[in-house]
């Protein structure tokens, strides 16, 4: 999506040998305008793969999983990373290892928000080596429900998500897919949508 790669090499900041830093438009401040677009290009992908959900992993994943939701005209479930006092019983689980913050937490979603005739497309911000959306479809499959894809913003294609969300079967749609970080400037390789 050109959009967003051209929003990548004005406004990204590489990190170190492998981060990106997006806050002024993805992960903090939110261009709720790039945001929209995105989503309408996975509903688009996605419009005739009968998705009847969209699940992302809170925060940075909710935005633009929100406005996919509206465009396909189904829920969006964010995985909650906090126990919640409400969230007493009926609780899938699925412990999540985070690239950024390299620490472990438990992220849940209530039983009762997803069923066995659910088909689900996954969306996040990054895609590094696919821990949260590993841990999203355990979830996803503890309910019994079906994965369909998974939609990435960011994908790093030079780290290993992709190919395990592919071995599992899975079809990727990443809209910006980083093929290097060289001397501080992002490349790209060719994205899906
Ligand atoms: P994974 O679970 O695929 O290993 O890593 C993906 C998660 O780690 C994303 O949800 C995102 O929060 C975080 N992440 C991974 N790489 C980056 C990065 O380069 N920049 C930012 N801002 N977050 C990242």
């Amino acid at each position: 999506m050109k959009a967003l790669e051209d929003r990548i090499l004005k406004d990204g900041q590489v990190l170190g040998e492998d981060i990106l830093k997006v806050d002024s438009f993805l992960t903090h401040q939110v261009d709720y305008q790039l945001m929209q677009e995105m989503g309408q290009v996975w509903a688009e992908v996605y419009r005739d793969a009968g998705i009847t959900k969209i699940v992302t992993i809170e925060a940075s994943g909710i935005v633009p999983a929100v406005y996919t939701a509206q465009a396909l005209d189904v829920p969006m479930i964010f995985a909650k990373k906090h126990k919640n006092i409400t969230m007493t019983q009926g609780i899938l689980t699925a412990e999540v290892y985070s690239f950024t913050k390299q620490v472990t937490s438990t992220v849940s979603i209530a039983e009762r928000l997803l069923s066995k005739a659910d088909k689900v497309l996954i969306i996040d911000d990054f895609l590094a080596n696919a821990q949260a959306a590993k841990d999203l479809i355990e979830i996803i499959q503890q309910a019994g429900a079906d994965v369909v894809g998974v939609g990435i913003a960011i994908e790093k294609s030079f780290q290993t998500g992709r190919q395990i969300l592919e071995n599992m079967g899975l079809q990727v749609t990443s809209l910006a897919r980083v093929a290097s970080f060289a001397n501080g400037r992002v490349n790209f390789k060719e994205a899906d949508a």
